[in-house]
């Protein structure tokens, strides 16, 4: 049977909150900045009075200051955003039993068992809509489809505030003729490979056979060809890694003194297990990220026997999985600590004796 997903993205998540915040920078270009240090900040997230004059997310601050000087730069609030996430998220949640966050600002929604038709699934986008714009003063797209990539191309279709639906019926049309960069998965570099083919659009990958694809990119161009066709099959389900509490931080500059990096690590400790504290939950892995001075990135992670809820824990174990780039020549440029395998404290038992 054919499904019903919906995709909802905030608009201009970190912008809009900062918006909120302040009632006079409405209709004003606003750029959050995320970093220490004018010289290595970046825009982490912009308005859309911004984008105007061609600021975008990723671009370093300087760049920005120059296409657009007359914005209000704000610093990134990382415990606004996240609480007011958290509250949306559970906005979302109650309207589906099949859930999954793909973001901070992001979220698939399988109705298919709650609404019997488009016309359902629409009533229900603008009631979650409304509820989000009442309760947290923000807005947000959504995009209905019969499946994940679809619905969420049909999100970015019309933003902000918009509502894009496409049937199955009217897929094909809705897809044809996108150029490739719009399917999720498709890059700059897999976009360039694709136009030495003579594909341009979505209509010119479906003209041809899916060999050549295959032949040129592999599994990856199994998986270009069947959501050119529409075809995406993934489950919406809330994947374990999301199911993390996570913090990073760029460094004031690149370095290896080990105590300056331990100096800026214990504060994210503290707000991570802050985090699952408020959430009343335990973890049972730590990781740790590092970026290096060329931008190479590492994961480390260790998994524990038990779950725990131990700051201690926590220090113990980012200590250890360090050590092995301790003797590393190159500098550290950026820093994270991430616990998953997260699960609700249980409320406590009560003791047996009371019971003999
Ligand atoms: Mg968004």
């Amino acid at each position: 049977m054919s499904r019903i997903i919906l995709h909802v993205d905030m608009d201009s998540f970190y912008a809009s909150i900062e918006k909120r915040e302040n009632s006079n920078l409405e209709y004003q270009p606003v750029i959050v900045v995320q970093g220490p240090k004018e010289g290595r900040s970046v825009v982490a997230a912009c308005s859309y009075e911004a984008r105007k004059y061609g600021v975008i997310s990723g671009m370093p601050l300087q760049t920005a200051k120059k296409l657009c000087p007359d914005a209000t730069y704000k610093d990134a609030n990382h415990d606004l955003y996240e609480e007011t996430s958290s509250r949306i998220m559970d906005i979302l949640r109650k309207h589906t039993d099949k859930f999954e966050k793909v973001s901070i600002d992001e979220a698939y929604l399988d109705v298919t068992s709650r609404v019997n038709n488009y016309k359902e699934a629409e009533k229900m986008s603008r009631k979650i809509k409304h509820i989000i714009k009442r309760k947290e003063k923000l807005t947000s797209s959504i995009g209905i489809a019969p499946n994940k990539t679809i619905a969420k191309i049909a999100s970015a279709n019309q933003k902000p505030d918009g509502i894009t639906i496409v049937t199955p019926e009217k897929a094909k049309i809705f897809l044809n003729p996108l150029p490739v960069e719009k399917l999720p998965g498709v890059g700059k570099k897999t976009a360039q490979e694709l136009r030495k083919l003579g594909i341009k659009t979505i209509l010119d990958i479906i003209e041809k056979p899916k060999v050549i694809l295959v032949e040129r990119f592999g599994k990856n161009g199994v998986w270009i060809w069947n959501i050119a066709n529409g075809i995406d099959e993934t489950p919406v389900e809330e994947s374990e890694d999301v199911k993390s509490i996570s913090r990073e931080i760029t460094l004031e500059e690149d370095t290896n003194n080990w105590m300056i990096i331990y100096k800026v690590l214990n504060p994210i400790i503290v707000d991570v297990h802050r985090r699952t504290e408020s959430e009343n939950l335990l973890f049972r892995t730590i990781g740790i990220t590092l970026t290096f001075e060329d931008f190479h990135k590492i994961t480390r992670s260790k998994t524990l026997q038990k779950h725990t809820s131990s700051n201690q824990i926590i220090q113990e174990n980012v200590r250890q999985l360090l050590k092995e780039f301790q003797q590393e020549p190159k500098k550290i440029r950026h820093v994270g600590v991430r616990l998953s395998n997260l699960k609700p404290k249980e409320v406590a038992e009560p003791s047996l004796d009371k019971y003999i």
